[in-house]
């Protein structure tokens, strides 16, 4: 048998971007649509015990990813390594497609 009862829960209705301060909510219209940059580094790194979470608008993530994927593009350069330009970079294969 379950026994319920109601109870009075927290839930994020707004996530504001750290770079811009934007909502990624359209101020509450919808649910919170962000990306997260984060990281806690361990033993044998230059950081250990530091973690890092850096909530994105979509806008400033693709503006990341850009930058990431330029590197990525001269990294590939500078080794000889031919890089295909439409990469689809950091896109999780299968995601964008129509269900
Ligand atoms: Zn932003």
């Amino acid at each position: 048998m379950k026994i319920t009862s109601k109870k009075l829960v927290d839930v994020v209705t707004d996530v504001q971007c750290d770079v811009c301060g934007e909502s990624t909510s359209d101020n509450g219209r919808c649910g919170p649509q962000f990306g997260v940059l984060q990281a806690s580094w361990g033993y044998g790194s230059t950081h250990d015990g530091e973690s890092y979470q850096v909530h994105l608008c979509e806008g400033c993530f693709f503006t990341a990813l850009a930058t990431l994927k330029e590197q990525h593009s001269r990294n590939k350069a500078s080794s000889g390594e031919s890089c295909e330009p439409g990469l689809a970079f950091g896109l999780v294969e299968g995601s964008n497609e129509i269900l």
